[in-house]
Protein backbone atom coordinates (compact mmCIF):
# COMPACT_ATOMS: atom_id res chain seq x y z
CA UNK A 1 0.00 0.00 0.00
CA UNK A 2 2.97 2.34 -0.70
CA UNK A 3 1.94 5.86 -1.68
CA UNK A 4 3.56 7.26 -4.81
CA UNK A 5 5.44 10.54 -5.29
CA UNK A 6 3.53 12.00 -8.21
CA UNK A 7 4.54 15.04 -10.29
CA UNK A 8 1.77 16.75 -12.29
CA UNK A 9 2.74 19.34 -14.91
CA UNK A 10 -0.08 21.86 -15.52
CA UNK A 11 -2.67 23.35 -13.15
CA UNK A 12 -5.65 23.51 -15.54
CA UNK A 13 -8.82 21.49 -15.02
CA UNK A 14 -6.95 18.23 -15.77
CA UNK A 15 -3.97 18.85 -13.48
CA UNK A 16 -6.04 19.99 -10.53
CA UNK A 17 -8.63 17.19 -10.97
CA UNK A 18 -6.09 14.39 -11.03
CA UNK A 19 -4.07 15.96 -8.21
CA UNK A 20 -7.23 16.33 -6.10
CA UNK A 21 -8.18 12.70 -6.68
CA UNK A 22 -4.70 11.31 -6.02
CA UNK A 23 -4.25 13.39 -2.86
CA UNK A 24 -7.57 11.97 -1.64
CA UNK A 25 -6.16 8.51 -2.34
CA UNK A 26 -3.20 9.24 -0.07
CA UNK A 27 -0.46 9.89 -2.64
CA UNK A 28 2.23 12.54 -2.32
CA UNK A 29 1.33 14.90 -5.20
CA UNK A 30 2.93 18.15 -6.40
CA UNK A 31 1.53 20.25 -9.27
CA UNK A 32 3.83 22.49 -11.36
CA UNK A 33 2.33 25.43 -13.26
CA UNK A 34 4.17 27.82 -15.56
CA UNK A 35 1.82 30.76 -14.79
CA UNK A 36 2.53 33.03 -11.79
CA UNK A 37 -0.91 32.35 -10.23
CA UNK A 38 -3.95 30.11 -10.55
CA UNK A 39 -6.38 32.69 -11.92
CA UNK A 40 -8.14 31.03 -14.83
CA UNK A 41 -8.98 32.78 -18.05
CA UNK A 42 -11.25 31.68 -20.86
CA UNK A 43 -14.97 31.37 -21.33
CA UNK A 44 -17.33 28.68 -20.08
CA UNK A 45 -17.12 24.91 -20.43
CA UNK A 46 -20.00 22.43 -20.64
CA UNK A 47 -20.15 19.74 -17.98
CA UNK A 48 -22.09 16.75 -19.33
CA UNK A 49 -23.31 13.90 -17.09
CA UNK A 50 -20.11 11.91 -17.75
CA UNK A 51 -18.01 14.78 -16.34
CA UNK A 52 -20.49 15.67 -13.57
CA UNK A 53 -20.28 12.11 -12.20
CA UNK A 54 -16.48 12.36 -11.91
CA UNK A 55 -16.75 15.74 -10.16
CA UNK A 56 -19.09 14.08 -7.66
CA UNK A 57 -16.56 11.28 -7.11
CA UNK A 58 -13.93 13.97 -6.46
CA UNK A 59 -16.30 15.55 -3.86
CA UNK A 60 -16.38 18.83 -5.80
CA UNK A 61 -19.42 20.86 -4.78
CA UNK A 62 -21.00 22.20 -7.98
CA UNK A 63 -24.21 23.47 -6.36
CA UNK A 64 -25.17 26.83 -7.82
CA UNK A 65 -22.20 26.92 -10.24
CA UNK A 66 -22.91 28.27 -13.72
CA UNK A 67 -26.21 27.47 -15.42
CA UNK A 68 -28.19 24.23 -15.65
CA UNK A 69 -29.43 23.66 -19.20
CA UNK A 70 -32.67 21.97 -20.28
CA UNK A 71 -32.55 22.25 -24.08
CA UNK A 72 -30.27 22.81 -27.06
CA UNK A 73 -32.05 24.28 -30.09
CA UNK A 74 -30.31 23.84 -33.42
CA UNK A 75 -31.37 25.72 -36.53
CA UNK A 76 -30.04 26.93 -39.84
CA UNK A 77 -28.86 30.48 -40.50
CA UNK A 78 -32.18 31.15 -42.28
CA UNK A 79 -34.19 30.16 -39.19
CA UNK A 80 -35.23 26.61 -40.19
CA UNK A 81 -35.42 24.36 -37.07
CA UNK A 82 -33.00 21.43 -37.31
CA UNK A 83 -33.18 19.64 -33.97
CA UNK A 84 -34.19 20.15 -30.37
CA UNK A 85 -32.12 18.20 -27.87
CA UNK A 86 -33.91 17.47 -24.61
CA UNK A 87 -31.10 17.77 -22.06
CA UNK A 88 -33.46 17.17 -19.15
CA UNK A 89 -34.25 13.72 -20.57
CA UNK A 90 -30.52 13.02 -21.04
CA UNK A 91 -29.81 14.15 -17.47
CA UNK A 92 -32.54 11.83 -16.13
CA UNK A 93 -31.26 8.92 -18.16
CA UNK A 94 -27.58 9.39 -17.26
CA UNK A 95 -28.10 10.50 -13.67
CA UNK A 96 -26.48 13.95 -13.64
CA UNK A 97 -27.34 17.41 -14.97
CA UNK A 98 -25.86 19.33 -17.89
CA UNK A 99 -24.30 22.58 -16.82
CA UNK A 100 -22.47 25.48 -18.43
CA UNK A 101 -19.76 26.76 -16.07
CA UNK A 102 -17.23 29.57 -16.51
CA UNK A 103 -13.79 27.90 -16.55
CA UNK A 104 -12.76 30.24 -13.70
CA UNK A 105 -15.63 28.98 -11.52
CA UNK A 106 -14.88 25.33 -12.28
CA UNK A 107 -11.25 25.78 -11.26
CA UNK A 108 -12.29 27.61 -8.08
CA UNK A 109 -14.56 24.69 -7.17
CA UNK A 110 -11.83 22.16 -7.90
CA UNK A 111 -9.42 24.15 -5.74
CA UNK A 112 -11.88 24.45 -2.84
CA UNK A 113 -10.26 22.54 0.03
CA UNK A 114 -7.18 21.76 -2.11
CA UNK A 115 -3.89 22.20 -0.20
CA UNK A 116 -2.37 25.06 -2.20
CA UNK A 117 1.11 24.32 -0.83
CA UNK A 118 0.95 21.36 -3.23
CA UNK A 119 1.07 23.74 -6.23
CA UNK A 120 4.28 25.40 -7.44
CA UNK A 121 3.59 28.36 -9.75
CA UNK A 122 6.24 29.98 -11.97
CA UNK A 123 7.47 26.47 -12.80
CA UNK A 124 7.71 25.92 -16.54
CA UNK A 125 8.70 22.32 -17.23
CA UNK A 126 11.04 21.88 -20.17
CA UNK A 127 12.85 18.58 -19.82
CA UNK A 128 12.22 15.12 -18.46
CA UNK A 129 14.61 12.27 -17.70
CA UNK A 130 13.49 8.81 -16.69
CA UNK A 131 15.44 6.10 -14.92
CA UNK A 132 14.24 2.59 -14.13
CA UNK A 133 12.59 3.66 -10.87
CA UNK A 134 12.04 7.39 -11.07
CA UNK A 135 11.27 10.44 -13.18
CA UNK A 136 13.03 13.79 -13.04
CA UNK A 137 11.52 17.01 -14.41
CA UNK A 138 13.66 20.07 -15.11
CA UNK A 139 12.24 23.61 -14.98
CA UNK A 140 13.31 26.74 -16.80
CA UNK A 141 14.54 28.39 -13.57
CA UNK A 142 17.13 25.60 -13.19
CA UNK A 143 15.28 23.72 -10.45
CA UNK A 144 14.12 20.13 -10.81
CA UNK A 145 11.79 17.66 -9.11
CA UNK A 146 11.98 13.91 -8.77
CA UNK A 147 9.13 11.43 -8.35
CA UNK A 148 7.87 7.93 -9.06
CA UNK A 149 5.45 9.09 -11.75
CA UNK A 150 4.98 12.09 -14.05
CA UNK A 151 1.56 13.13 -15.39
CA UNK A 152 1.67 15.59 -18.30
CA UNK A 153 -1.50 17.72 -17.93
CA UNK A 154 -0.01 20.70 -19.73
CA UNK A 155 -2.62 21.24 -22.42
CA UNK A 156 -2.65 21.66 -26.18
CA UNK A 157 1.05 22.43 -26.75
CA UNK A 158 2.22 19.99 -24.08
CA UNK A 159 5.95 19.83 -23.44
CA UNK A 160 5.58 16.40 -21.82
CA UNK A 161 3.77 15.15 -24.94
CA UNK A 162 6.66 16.31 -27.11
CA UNK A 163 9.18 14.68 -24.82
CA UNK A 164 7.42 11.29 -24.94
CA UNK A 165 7.37 11.58 -28.73
CA UNK A 166 3.59 11.59 -29.27
CA UNK A 167 2.50 13.09 -32.62
CA UNK A 168 1.84 16.82 -32.81
CA UNK A 169 -1.62 18.42 -32.89
CA UNK A 170 -2.97 19.14 -36.38
CA UNK A 171 -5.15 22.15 -37.21
CA UNK A 172 -8.63 21.21 -38.46
CA UNK A 173 -9.10 24.27 -40.70
CA UNK A 174 -11.54 25.99 -38.34
CA UNK A 175 -11.31 28.47 -35.48
CA UNK A 176 -13.58 29.97 -32.82
CA UNK A 177 -13.96 33.62 -31.97
CA UNK A 178 -15.34 33.21 -28.47
CA UNK A 179 -15.81 34.55 -24.97
CA UNK A 180 -18.22 35.37 -22.17
CA UNK A 181 -20.33 38.49 -22.06
CA UNK A 182 -22.98 39.97 -19.82
CA UNK A 183 -26.33 39.87 -21.57
CA UNK A 184 -29.22 40.86 -19.28
CA UNK A 185 -32.84 39.76 -19.84
CA UNK A 186 -32.10 36.52 -21.69
CA UNK A 187 -35.57 35.10 -22.34
CA UNK A 188 -34.84 31.52 -21.30
CA UNK A 189 -31.50 30.96 -19.55
CA UNK A 190 -31.98 27.16 -19.62
CA UNK A 191 -31.94 27.04 -23.41
CA UNK A 192 -28.74 26.94 -25.48
CA UNK A 193 -28.71 27.73 -29.17
CA UNK A 194 -26.57 26.51 -32.06
CA UNK A 195 -27.05 28.00 -35.54
CA UNK A 196 -25.42 26.42 -38.57
CA UNK A 197 -24.80 28.08 -41.90
CA UNK A 198 -22.81 27.39 -45.02
CA UNK A 199 -19.89 29.65 -44.13
CA UNK A 200 -19.75 29.03 -40.36
CA UNK A 201 -21.72 28.40 -37.21
CA UNK A 202 -22.46 30.14 -33.93
CA UNK A 203 -23.39 29.18 -30.38
CA UNK A 204 -25.09 31.09 -27.58
CA UNK A 205 -25.00 29.15 -24.30
CA UNK A 206 -26.15 30.78 -21.03
CA UNK A 207 -23.46 30.35 -18.35
CA UNK A 208 -25.10 31.55 -15.10
CA UNK A 209 -26.71 34.84 -14.03
CA UNK A 210 -26.57 37.10 -17.06
CA UNK A 211 -23.34 35.53 -18.40
CA UNK A 212 -23.58 34.25 -21.97
CA UNK A 213 -20.93 32.13 -23.68
CA UNK A 214 -20.80 33.10 -27.35
CA UNK A 215 -18.82 31.64 -30.19
CA UNK A 216 -18.54 32.25 -33.89
CA UNK A 217 -16.77 29.52 -35.86
CA UNK A 218 -15.17 30.34 -39.20
CA UNK A 219 -12.60 28.69 -41.49
CA UNK A 220 -8.95 29.20 -40.50
CA UNK A 221 -5.56 28.35 -41.96
CA UNK A 222 -1.99 28.85 -40.81
CA UNK A 223 -1.57 31.82 -43.18
CA UNK A 224 -4.53 33.57 -41.49
CA UNK A 225 -3.96 37.33 -41.21
CA UNK A 226 -5.82 39.00 -38.37
CA UNK A 227 -8.10 41.76 -39.67
CA UNK A 228 -7.62 45.26 -38.26
CA UNK A 229 -11.19 45.20 -36.93
CA UNK A 230 -12.25 41.57 -36.36
CA UNK A 231 -15.71 42.59 -35.13
CA UNK A 232 -16.50 43.86 -38.64
CA UNK A 233 -15.60 40.44 -40.05
CA UNK A 234 -17.77 38.65 -37.49
CA UNK A 235 -20.69 41.03 -37.99
CA UNK A 236 -20.55 40.67 -41.74
CA UNK A 237 -20.64 36.86 -41.46
CA UNK A 238 -23.32 36.43 -38.77
CA UNK A 239 -25.65 39.46 -38.58
CA UNK A 240 -29.30 38.54 -39.13
CA UNK A 241 -28.95 34.92 -38.02
CA UNK A 242 -31.18 35.48 -34.91
CA UNK A 243 -32.20 38.27 -32.53
CA UNK A 244 -29.95 37.16 -29.67
CA UNK A 245 -26.94 36.85 -31.99
CA UNK A 246 -27.65 40.38 -33.25
CA UNK A 247 -27.75 41.65 -29.64
CA UNK A 248 -24.41 39.94 -28.95
CA UNK A 249 -22.85 41.31 -32.14
CA UNK A 250 -24.01 44.84 -31.28
CA UNK A 251 -22.53 44.57 -27.77
CA UNK A 252 -19.14 43.03 -28.71
CA UNK A 253 -16.15 45.22 -29.52
CA UNK A 254 -12.72 44.49 -30.95
CA UNK A 255 -11.44 44.37 -27.34
CA UNK A 256 -13.75 41.42 -26.61
CA UNK A 257 -12.17 39.60 -29.54
CA UNK A 258 -8.59 40.34 -28.49
CA UNK A 259 -7.81 36.78 -27.29
CA UNK A 260 -9.49 35.17 -30.33
CA UNK A 261 -9.41 33.41 -32.67
CA UNK A 262 -8.71 30.01 -31.13
CA UNK A 263 -7.74 27.67 -33.98
CA UNK A 264 -9.18 24.16 -33.61
CA UNK A 265 -6.61 21.39 -33.25
CA UNK A 266 -6.84 17.65 -33.06
CA UNK A 267 -4.20 15.37 -31.60
CA UNK A 268 -3.72 11.99 -33.17
CA UNK A 269 -4.44 9.77 -30.13
CA UNK A 270 -1.02 8.45 -29.05
CA UNK A 271 -0.22 4.76 -28.74
CA UNK A 272 0.45 3.55 -25.17
CA UNK A 273 3.63 5.15 -23.87
CA UNK A 274 6.56 3.83 -21.89
CA UNK A 275 7.88 3.97 -18.34
CA UNK A 276 6.49 6.10 -15.54
CA UNK A 277 5.19 8.98 -17.68
CA UNK A 278 1.65 9.47 -18.96
CA UNK A 279 -0.57 12.20 -20.44
CA UNK A 280 -3.95 13.46 -19.34
CA UNK A 281 -6.59 15.88 -20.69
CA UNK A 282 -5.77 18.17 -23.62
CA UNK A 283 -2.12 17.08 -23.52
CA UNK A 284 -3.30 13.59 -24.46
CA UNK A 285 -6.17 14.42 -26.79
CA UNK A 286 -6.90 18.00 -27.76
CA UNK A 287 -10.00 17.98 -29.94
CA UNK A 288 -12.17 20.61 -31.60
CA UNK A 289 -14.80 22.11 -29.25
CA UNK A 290 -17.72 20.95 -31.44
CA UNK A 291 -19.10 18.44 -28.94
CA UNK A 292 -18.03 20.47 -25.87
CA UNK A 293 -16.39 17.31 -24.50
CA UNK A 294 -12.81 18.53 -23.76
CA UNK A 295 -13.27 19.08 -20.04
CA UNK A 296 -15.43 15.96 -19.66
CA UNK A 297 -12.83 13.76 -21.35
CA UNK A 298 -10.18 15.21 -19.01
CA UNK A 299 -12.39 14.29 -16.04
CA UNK A 300 -12.89 10.74 -17.37
CA UNK A 301 -9.10 10.42 -17.76
CA UNK A 302 -8.88 11.37 -14.10
CA UNK A 303 -11.36 8.69 -13.09
CA UNK A 304 -9.62 5.91 -15.04
CA UNK A 305 -6.06 6.90 -14.05
CA UNK A 306 -7.10 7.07 -10.40
CA UNK A 307 -8.57 3.58 -10.71
CA UNK A 308 -5.41 2.25 -12.40
CA UNK A 309 -3.20 3.62 -9.60
CA UNK A 310 -5.56 2.49 -6.87
CA UNK A 311 -5.54 -1.09 -8.25
CA UNK A 312 -1.74 -0.91 -8.61
CA UNK A 313 -1.39 0.09 -4.98
CA UNK A 314 -3.60 -2.73 -3.82
CA UNK A 315 -1.60 -5.15 -5.98
CA UNK A 316 -4.86 -5.93 -7.75
CA UNK A 317 -4.17 -4.91 -11.27
CA UNK A 318 -3.00 -8.33 -12.42
CA UNK A 319 -0.60 -6.48 -14.70
CA UNK A 320 2.69 -7.89 -13.40
CA UNK A 321 2.64 -5.45 -10.48
CA UNK A 322 4.58 -2.71 -12.27
CA UNK A 323 3.63 0.94 -12.24
CA UNK A 324 4.29 1.18 -15.95
CA UNK A 325 1.74 -1.61 -16.60
CA UNK A 326 -0.90 0.28 -14.61
CA UNK A 327 -0.27 3.39 -16.76
CA UNK A 328 -0.50 1.39 -19.98
CA UNK A 329 -3.82 -0.07 -18.80
CA UNK A 330 -5.12 3.49 -18.21
CA UNK A 331 -4.00 4.60 -21.68
CA UNK A 332 -5.51 1.58 -23.41
CA UNK A 333 -8.77 1.82 -21.47
CA UNK A 334 -9.23 5.43 -22.50
CA UNK A 335 -8.00 5.11 -26.10
CA UNK A 336 -11.10 3.74 -27.87
CA UNK A 337 -13.54 6.18 -26.35
CA UNK A 338 -11.30 9.21 -26.70
CA UNK A 339 -10.62 8.29 -30.31
CA UNK A 340 -14.38 8.03 -31.00
CA UNK A 341 -15.25 11.38 -29.44
CA UNK A 342 -12.29 13.11 -31.07
CA UNK A 343 -13.27 11.78 -34.52
CA UNK A 344 -16.91 12.83 -34.17
CA UNK A 345 -15.88 16.26 -32.82
CA UNK A 346 -13.68 16.72 -35.89
CA UNK A 347 -16.48 16.23 -38.43
CA UNK A 348 -17.30 19.48 -40.24
CA UNK A 349 -20.36 21.22 -38.77
CA UNK A 350 -21.04 23.89 -41.34
CA UNK A 351 -23.13 22.88 -44.34
CA UNK A 352 -25.44 24.41 -46.87
CA UNK A 353 -29.15 24.70 -46.10
CA UNK A 354 -29.77 21.92 -48.64
CA UNK A 355 -27.35 19.49 -46.99
CA UNK A 356 -28.85 20.19 -43.56
CA UNK A 357 -32.44 19.51 -44.65
CA UNK A 358 -32.45 15.75 -43.86
CA UNK A 359 -31.50 16.46 -40.23
CA UNK A 360 -34.71 18.49 -39.84
CA UNK A 361 -36.76 15.43 -40.78
CA UNK A 362 -35.43 13.33 -37.89
CA UNK A 363 -37.66 13.59 -34.80
CA UNK A 364 -36.14 15.49 -31.84
CA UNK A 365 -36.60 12.37 -29.69
CA UNK A 366 -34.22 10.46 -31.96
CA UNK A 367 -31.58 13.24 -31.85
CA UNK A 368 -31.84 13.21 -28.05
CA UNK A 369 -31.66 9.41 -27.86
CA UNK A 370 -28.59 9.30 -30.13
CA UNK A 371 -26.72 11.84 -28.01
CA UNK A 372 -27.67 10.00 -24.80
CA UNK A 373 -26.41 6.68 -26.22
CA UNK A 374 -23.16 8.31 -27.36
CA UNK A 375 -22.58 9.90 -23.95
CA UNK A 376 -23.38 6.58 -22.31
CA UNK A 377 -20.77 4.85 -24.49
CA UNK A 378 -18.18 7.52 -23.60
CA UNK A 379 -18.73 7.27 -19.86
CA UNK A 380 -17.13 3.94 -18.79
CA UNK A 381 -20.51 3.41 -17.12
CA UNK A 382 -19.74 0.13 -15.38
CA UNK A 383 -16.48 1.35 -13.90
CA UNK A 384 -17.99 4.70 -12.97
CA UNK A 385 -20.99 3.09 -11.24
CA UNK A 386 -18.71 0.73 -9.27
CA UNK A 387 -16.49 3.63 -8.14
CA UNK A 388 -19.54 5.65 -7.06
CA UNK A 389 -20.91 2.63 -5.14
CA UNK A 390 -17.56 2.04 -3.40
CA UNK A 391 -17.32 5.71 -2.41
CA UNK A 392 -20.88 5.64 -1.11
CA UNK A 393 -20.14 2.49 0.91
CA UNK A 394 -16.95 4.05 2.30
CA UNK A 395 -18.75 7.20 3.47
CA UNK A 396 -21.66 5.33 5.06
CA UNK A 397 -19.60 2.57 6.75
CA UNK A 398 -18.93 2.99 10.50
CA UNK A 399 -15.55 4.75 11.05
CA UNK A 400 -13.69 1.61 12.19
CA UNK A 401 -14.68 -0.28 9.02
CA UNK A 402 -13.85 2.36 6.44
CA UNK A 403 -11.24 1.24 3.92
C1 LIG B 1 -6.67 30.17 -21.12
C2 LIG B 1 -7.60 29.05 -21.52
C3 LIG B 1 -8.91 29.34 -21.87
C4 LIG B 1 -9.80 28.31 -22.22
N1 LIG B 1 -11.07 28.63 -22.53
C5 LIG B 1 -11.95 27.66 -22.86
C6 LIG B 1 -13.30 27.98 -23.17
O1 LIG B 1 -13.70 29.13 -23.19
N2 LIG B 1 -14.16 26.96 -23.47
C7 LIG B 1 -13.74 25.65 -23.47
O2 LIG B 1 -14.56 24.73 -23.72
N3 LIG B 1 -12.46 25.32 -23.19
C8 LIG B 1 -11.57 26.29 -22.88
N4 LIG B 1 -10.26 25.97 -22.59
C9 LIG B 1 -9.86 24.56 -22.73
C10 LIG B 1 -10.33 23.71 -21.56
O3 LIG B 1 -9.91 24.27 -20.34
C11 LIG B 1 -9.70 22.35 -21.74
O4 LIG B 1 -10.09 21.78 -22.99
C12 LIG B 1 -10.09 21.31 -20.72
O5 LIG B 1 -10.53 21.88 -19.51
C13 LIG B 1 -8.92 20.41 -20.40
O6 LIG B 1 -7.95 21.21 -19.79
P1 LIG B 1 -6.45 20.82 -19.50
O7 LIG B 1 -6.21 21.06 -18.05
O8 LIG B 1 -6.13 19.49 -20.07
O9 LIG B 1 -5.63 21.88 -20.37
P2 LIG B 1 -5.51 23.46 -20.13
O10 LIG B 1 -6.78 24.03 -19.66
O11 LIG B 1 -4.91 23.99 -21.38
O12 LIG B 1 -4.44 23.58 -18.94
C14 LIG B 1 -3.06 23.29 -19.12
C15 LIG B 1 -2.27 23.99 -18.03
O13 LIG B 1 -0.90 23.62 -18.15
C16 LIG B 1 -0.08 24.78 -18.01
N5 LIG B 1 1.17 24.53 -18.74
C17 LIG B 1 1.35 24.43 -20.08
N6 LIG B 1 2.63 24.17 -20.37
C18 LIG B 1 3.29 24.08 -19.19
C19 LIG B 1 4.67 23.82 -18.83
N7 LIG B 1 5.62 23.59 -19.77
N8 LIG B 1 5.01 23.79 -17.51
C20 LIG B 1 4.05 24.03 -16.55
N9 LIG B 1 2.76 24.30 -16.84
C21 LIG B 1 2.38 24.31 -18.13
C22 LIG B 1 -0.93 25.89 -18.63
O14 LIG B 1 -0.53 27.17 -18.19
C23 LIG B 1 -2.33 25.51 -18.13
O15 LIG B 1 -2.60 26.05 -16.85
C24 LIG B 1 -9.35 26.96 -22.25
C25 LIG B 1 -8.01 26.67 -21.90
C26 LIG B 1 -7.13 27.70 -21.52
C27 LIG B 1 -5.70 27.38 -21.13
Amino acid sequence: MRSLRILVVGAGVSGISIARGLLRDGHDVTVFERRPNLQAGGGAVTIWPNGATVLRQLAVDMAGAGQLLSTVRMSTSTGRALATLDLTAIAERLGAPIRMVPRRVLLERLLDGFPTDRIRCNSRAFKVATTRNSVRVGFEDGSFAQGDLLIGADGLHSVVRNIVGAPLAQPTGWCSWQGLLTLPDVVDPHVAQVIIGKQGNLGLWPAGGSAMQWWFDLPWSSDFIRPVSPIKLIRSAFTGWCDTADRVLTTLTDDDLAASPYPHFRHPIPRPGQGAVTLLGDAAHTMPPTLAQGTNQALLDTMVLRKALSDFRKGMNGRNGELSSALRWYEKTRRRRVDAVSRVASLPVSHSEFALRPAAMIPGRLHTWTLAVFLHFLSHRRMSAQISRDLQAATTAPPGRRP
